[in-house]
C-alpha cells in the first residue's frame, strides 16, 4: 500500500516518522477521517473546513494548501485503487523539534530537540493513508449495537477542546476500554454538567416520538460531518430535528437511538447500560435515515474517478 508522507508517495514500509515528532511525543497535531464512496471523496469541502479550523486553533501551517492536500488524497486513492468503502486518515502533526548546537569545532549544527515548545518545530508532518474499512459487523446495522456510559467525562471546552480532532484521544481511549470491559460496542460520554455529549468516535442522536434530538456541539460533541449530513437529511425527509441538552433519562427512555460517524456511517442502538431501546432493534426513523444516508453517499463528494468507472470498481470491490 502506498502512503503519502511529507510531499512523497511511498510504500508503507519505507515511510518513517522521526521519534522527535511532536505528534508522537506530545499528541501535538490534528487528524481527520474521511470516506470514499462510489468513486467520490465524501464531503471533502466540509472535512477541509474542519481541518482548517483545527490548524488555526493549533497555529499549524502546512506548505500545501488544503485544496492541494485534498487532491493528494484523491491521487493516493487512485494509486491504491480504492474507489469504494474507502477510509482516509489525514494527520498533520507539529513535526520535529530542532535546535542549533555549537559543535567542538565551532560549527553550528541543527539537532533534534525534545522540548515541548512548538516554536521549535519549523515543518509540520503531513501523513495520509487511504485504506478500506468495515467498522462494525453487517448484522449490527440491522439489529443495532450496545452502548455503555463511561465515568470518563468529555473534555471541557477550556481544556482539550472537543470541537478539534486533535491527536489527544486519551479520554476516548479510556472510555473505549470501559466499553470493551462492559461488552459494549461504544461508550457514551457525559460532560461536566451531566449532559450527554457523544460517543468515543461517533455523534449520538435519540428519537422521541417523531422528533430527532442531538446534543449541541457546545455540550462537547464534535461537529461531525455525518452528524451535519443527517441533520440535513432530516430536513429533506421532513423529520423534525433539534439540537438540545440530552439527559441520561432522555437517553434511557428514548424511542430510538443511533450513532453517526465517518467510519460507522449511521447505525442504530439496541441497548444502553442494560436498558433496551425501543424494540431493541434498529428503529424506523433510524432505518429511514440510514437509507437516506446511503443514497447520499451515491451522489455526494468530489469525483476521484469518472462515475461510470466507479460503478464498475464498486462492483469489483
Ligand atoms: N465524535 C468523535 C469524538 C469522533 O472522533 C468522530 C469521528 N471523526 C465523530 C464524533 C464523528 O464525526 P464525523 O462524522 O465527522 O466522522
Amino acid at each position: 500500500m502506498q502512503i503519502y508522507l511529507n510531499g512523497k508517495f511511498l510504500d508503507e514500509k519505507e515511510a518513517m516518522i522521526s521519534p522527535f515528532d511532536h505528534g508522537f511525543l506530545y499528541g501535538d497535531g490534528i487528524f481527520e477521517g474521511m470516506r470514499i464512496y462510489h468513486g467520490r471523496l465524501f464531503r471533502a469541502a466540509r472535512h477541509a473546513a474542519r481541518i482548517r479550523k483545527g490548524m488555526q486553533m493549533l497555529c499549524l501551517k502546512t506548505e500545501q494548501s488544503l485544496d492541494d492536500l485534498i487532491e493528494v488524497v484523491c491521487e493516493l486513492a487512485r494509486r491504491n485503487e480504492i474507489f469504494d468503502e474507502g477510509y482516509v486518515r489525514l494527520v498533520i502533526s507539529r513535526g520535529v523539534g530542532i535546535k542549533s548546537q555549537v559543535q567542538s569545532d565551532g560549527q553550528v549544527m541543527e539537532v533534534s530537540d525534545l522540548g515541548l515548545d512548538p516554536a521549535k518545530c519549523p515543518r509540520p508532518t503531513v501523513l495520509i493513508i487511504v485504506s478500506r474499512i468495515n467498522l462494525y459487523p453487517k448484522e449490527w446495522y440491522e439489529n443495532g449495537l450496545k452502548l455503555t456510559t463511561t465515568c470518563i467525562r468529555r473534555n471541557s471546552a477550556d481544556a482539550c477542546p472537543p470541537q478539534v480532532k486533535s491527536l489527544n484521544y486519551l479520554s476516548n481511549v479510556l472510555a473505549k476500554l470501559e466499553a470493551n470491559r462492559a461488552g459494549a460496542a461504544e461508550a457514551v460520554f457525559l460532560n461536566r454538567d451531566g449532559f450527554v455529549a457523544e460517543a468515543t468516535a461517533d455523534n449520538l442522536f435519540i428519537v422521541e416520538g417523531n422528533k430527532v434530538v442531538t446534543p449541541p456541539t457546545s455540550d462537547g460533541a464534535l461537529p461531525g460531518i455525518t452528524r451535519d449530513a443527517v441533520l440535513e437529511l432530516c430536513e429533506d425527509e421532513k423529520i423534525e430535528a433539534i439540537e438540545r441538552h440530552v439527559t441520561l433519562s432522555d437517553l434511557y427512555g428514548a424511542d430510538e437511538c443511533f450513532l453517526t460517524g465517518s467510519a460507522a456511517k449511521v447505525i442504530g442502538v439496541s441497548e444502553i447500560d442494560g436498558r433496551k431501546i425501543g424494540s431493541g432493534r434498529c428503529g424506523p426513523i433510524t432505518k429511514r435515515l440510514m437509507d437516506a444516508f446511503q443514497a447520499l453517499t451515491m451522489r455526494d463528494g468530489i469525483e476521484i474517478i469518472p462515475s461510470e468507472t466507479a460503478n464498475t470498481e464498486a462492483v469489483k470491490n
